[in-house]
């Protein structure tokens, strides 16, 4: 049985000048406005103790429209902006949720910069996009086909710090489940990224390790340099590119994992990450791993709600590590450097793998008696996951491939 999910296509594109130029001016008056509506709606809590809507902050934005020092507000699109006010209450209502921590406000330097167009907002045309206030379509490289005959509901053009555009288009898409069977509980390892229940270990993706080392150069170099200096900039760009690359292929490493775990297996189970943070290890192998995880989730989530799996998250917390998955003993604690280990039953274990079956058999467990943990809802995101999230946005939970 087919179903139709909403998702997110994203591509690179080439603004001209002009283009280029109207983006930064929209990227910028997005950011004023949330900041602007945020100051507000903190002001009228903490003086007044009242709760500003997004309806009044929408009345707001056409106030600041009119006056003489914002008037420069009406030169570009007013949808971006009218959206900027609708994440704002996306991330009060996930504040108020306690999913989320309080707004914080839109820095320039840190930010990301987007602007979001709905449909008013763009033309869509033969397979080319023409955003408002705007006379030429965007150069956008095709590098994937779109759905057959589908139309774009949301348009996101957005600018990352190594200074490449991309425009995320969100369409329907049909998905047609496979069949698929068995069970998989996967453990998010520090030496390997990944190791499954099956025994199968998987790896960084390739090319991380000099990745790093050549990243470390970059960022030594980019100390060096004077600050404000044009040289400063260049290294601060040449550090971005790098990290952006480590990026990318980290993410489509996953992506191509999560795919093929979603296509051939029926129940997944995880391990939630705040059981995960009990045990404390300060290490930057563990900062990554634990980045790794949450992407992992995100992505598993979603591709188990498009195929109709189960994903299982095990949130109460067991020595998952050193307790034997043959027998149940329970060993001693253990260094991190031990990677293998042998139970007095005689079963010799792989540290992540043995943890990756006892994640398993926990999930498996709970499920089959309805205990200790929640079986992932639909769409459902946990405080941990969301307080993560820098921009809130209100295809929030779409993802982007
Ligand atoms: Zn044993």
């Amino acid at each position: 049985m087919s179903r139709t999910v909403k998702r997110a296509f994203k591509f690179r594109f080439y603004p001209s000048d002009v283009q280029a130029a109207q983006l930064a001016r929209t990227f910028g008056c997005v950011r004023l406005v949330y900041n602007k509506a945020l100051q507000a709606r903190t002001e009228a809590w903490t003086l007044r103790q009242e709760r500003i809507n997004y309806n009044a902050t929408s009345a707001l934005l056409t106030g600041w429209k009119k006056t003489d020092e914002l008037a420069f507000l009406s030169e570009v699109s007013s949808v971006p902006l009218q959206q900027a006010l609708r994440h704002l209450q996306a991330a009060f209502t996930n504040f108020w949720a306690k999913r989320a921590k309080y707004p914080t406000f839109k820095s320039k330097k840190r930010s990301r910069r987007s602007a979001e167009y709905t449909a008013s907002a763009f033309r869509w045309r033969d397979g080319t996009l023409t955003l408002a206030k705007m006379t030429q379509p965007l150069h956008i490289v095709w590098s994937r086909p779109l759905p057959e005959g589908c139309t774009p509901s949301t348009v996101t053009v957005s600018c990352d710090a190594a200074g490449r555009w991309f425009v995320s288009l969100l369409c329907e898409d049909v998905i047609t489940p496979t069949g698929a069977s068995g069970a998989v509980g996967i453990d998010v390892g520090i030496d390997s990224l990944l190791a499954l229940s099956t025994g199968e270990k998987i790896t960084n993706p390739r090319h991380e390790r000099a990745d790093r080392q050549r990243l470390a150069c970059a960022q030594r170099d980019l100390a060096r340099k004077q600050k404000g200096s044009a040289n400063r900039a260049k290294a601060r760009l040449a550090v971005a590119r790098i990290h952006a690359r480590i990026a990318d292929r980290r993410r489509d490493h996953l992506h191509k994992l999560t795919t093929r775990l979603v296509r051939e297996t029926q129940t997944i189970v995880i391990e939630d990450l705040a059981v995960r943070n009990m045990v404390k290890n300060h290490r930057l192998a563990r900062a990554i791993s634990d980045a790794a995880w949450r992407q992992l989730r995100t992505m598993l989530e979603y591709k188990a709600a498009w195929h109709g799996r189960d994903l299982v998250v095990v949130d109460r917390w067991f020595p998952s590590t050193r307790l034997c998955s043959a027998c149940g003993a329970l060993a001693q604690p253990m260094p991190l450097d031990v990677r293998e280990w042998t139970c007095r039953c005689g079963s010799v274990h792989d540290r992540d793998v043995n943890a990756a079956r006892n994640i398993l058999a926990a999930g498996l467990a709970a499920t089959a008696c309805g205990d200790d943990v929640r079986p992932q809802r639909e769409s459902s995101r946990t405080g941990q996951s969301s307080a993560k999230q820098e921009d809130p946005r209100a295809t929030k939970g779409v993802p982007v491939l």
